[in-house]
């Protein structure tokens, strides 16, 4: 069990003033351990921390930023069996998900600790004679990363691993109700010969503890990942301090199912993306819009696809859905379910708290049909095992449904034709086009992002994580005598 020594401030572990309860979500009377909940005067201490050790580790030079990287890739992948049980026990995932989590962790480690050795620059020539140009790549600074329950090791580590791969200094503040998987990846990069000060954990509330660190100027750049509304006062704080941002929020999946489609590979990948997770990624396929041709028998195996599935605890033998993360998620989620139904949808299965050897919150998985692209529950993320069937008449109807979003994250088309693939890559508003996939599973190396609400500021991942991580410096250099 944890106990309240879980703050890292300034390479120490410190107490927290005050803690919460960190408790299984698939057994309550599980209490995993304390989470100590940051001061004020803590998290200042280690934002000063942050900025005095930050320019340390860009003069170490990129062997070391490299070897640092690696050696914490390497034991998250070494250990993704252990951490991803405490994972599993904490976030609620199944044990197969919670491992993977720690193990796609570690490749973010290990492909940045490359990318630290890459060169980031480029040359110029001059419009004048005798005048050298070379462009390169600084260290923004001191980042403040806030990170959500859902993807509580790989969500921070495909954000801490370019910041350290950068030459940045970390502040990190994890999601309250995720602490022990913060505190498991926190000592590993702690273990690492590393200035003081460099990587720091505070954890607390985000509306007290994250809410003040994002209104620091002191902090050069944040990155976020979370719901839009906080999405955006985090974006009103840092504008006001003119600090660089990177926001990462909801969405509303679509996912085409075409007339011309494989049935069953469509219902496969529907289901899996609808109900991973227990529906809890930003990439779960929300919207499933159907081509009429196959809608009643599309419909008919997604409902038993999802009654067929296993939930229950989530580190049981066997379990496929485990629990929603908290009281809170499923009573919302309970409410989407009203909601739903009083618009008119027709549920069709689940959408009910389901009662289990544990006491966890445990939802079965839940189809509405029947439904239009404007009732609420096609238009805000819910974050839930429950997905929505939408009918069109055509492609083209289809394509229209799937852009009429605030949100544009990932899209998906499942069909045979190749001609209707590309014209969907082409057209969907989002950052991710899915074809013949489901909308949820991505790579590790390339970009990850979206359009419209569900996304702001440069990409995440991949190359393309250098233009957040990084300051642009253009020199001009008069190599010669003048002319
Ligand atoms: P939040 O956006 O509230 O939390 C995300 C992170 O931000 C947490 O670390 C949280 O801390 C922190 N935070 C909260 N308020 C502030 C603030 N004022 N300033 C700075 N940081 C803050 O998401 P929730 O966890 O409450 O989930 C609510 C909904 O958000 C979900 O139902 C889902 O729709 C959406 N969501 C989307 C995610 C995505 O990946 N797209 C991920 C998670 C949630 P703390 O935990 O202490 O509150």
């Amino acid at each position: 069990m944890l106990d309240m020594n879980g703050l890292y401030i300034d390479g120490r572990w410190e107490n927290g003033a005050t803690a919460i309860e960190n408790r299984n979500p698939s057994d309550v009377s599980d209490l995993i351990g304390l989470c100590p909940q940051a001061t004020t005067a803590q998290l200042d201490e280690v934002i000063e921390a942050a900025r005095r050790a930050q320019p340390r580790w860009w003069a170490a030079g990129v062997q070391k930023r490299h070897d640092v990287l690696m050696a914490i890739g390497t034991e998250l992948m070494a250990r993704a069996d252990e951490i991803g049980r405490l994972v599993s026990r904490e976030e609620g995932k199944p044990l197969a998900e919670g491992r993977g989590e720690v193990y796609r962790a570690g490749q973010f480690f290990t492909y940045f600790a490359a990318e630290a050795l890459r060169g980031h620059g480029d040359l110029a020539e001059s419009v004048r004679k005798g005048v050298e140009i070379d462009v390169r790549r600084e260290p923004v600074g001191v980042v403040a990363i806030i990170s959500p329950w859902n993807f509580p090791v790989a969500t921070p580590a495909w954000k801490i691993a370019p910041a350290l791969a950068f030459g940045n200094a970390v502040v990190w503040k994890p999601a309250n109700l995720t602490p022990a998987s913060a505190v498991a990846l926190t000592e590993i990069i702690a273990r690492q010969d590393i200035p003081a000060g460099l990587f720091n954990l505070v954890t607390g509330s985000g509306r007290e503890i994250g809410q003040r660190l994002v209104e620091s100027p002191a902090i050069h750049a944040i990155s976020f990942t979370g719901s839009v509304p906080v999405g955006r006062g985090i974006a009103a704080a840092a504008i006001a301090n003119m600090t660089k941002l990177q926001l990462e929020m909801g969405s509303k999946n679509p996912m085409l199912v075409m007339d011309d489609a494989d049935l069953d590979l469509s219902v496969a990948h529907a289901a899996n993306a609808a109900f991973g997770g227990t529906g809890q990624k930003c990439t779960a396929a929300s919207r499933l819009i159907v081509h009429e041709k196959l809608h009643d028998a599309f419909v008919e195996k997604l409902v038993a696809a999802a009654q067929a599935l296993k939930v229950g605890h989530a580190l049981e033998e066997g379990t496929q859905i485990g629990p929603v993360v908290s009281a809170g998620q499923l009573a919302q989620n309970l409410d989407y379910i009203a909601a739903g139904k009083a618009e008119g949808a027709e549920l069709l299965c689940g959408g009910t708290r389901l009662e289990r050897p544990t006491d966890g919150y445990f939802m079965a998985p839940a189809v509405f049909a029947g439904t239009r692209n404007d009732m609420r529950i096609n238009r805000e993320e819910m974050f839930a095992p429950i997905t929505s069937v939408i009918r069109a008449g055509s492609y083209d109807e289809a394509l229209a449904i799937a852009n009429d979003s605030a949100f544009g994250l990932t899209a998906g088309i499942m069909t045979r034709s190749l001609a209707r693939a590309a014209h969907f890559r082409a057209n969907a508003r989002a950052g991710c086009v899915m074809v013949n996939l489901p909308t949820a599973g991505t790579d590790y190396h390339v970009p990850f992002g979206g359009r419209g609400a569900s996304s702001y500021g440069p990409r995440e991942q991949g190359r393309y994580a250098a233009e957040f991580y990084t300051a642009v410096k253009t020199a001009y250099v008069a190599a010669g005598e003048p002319e």
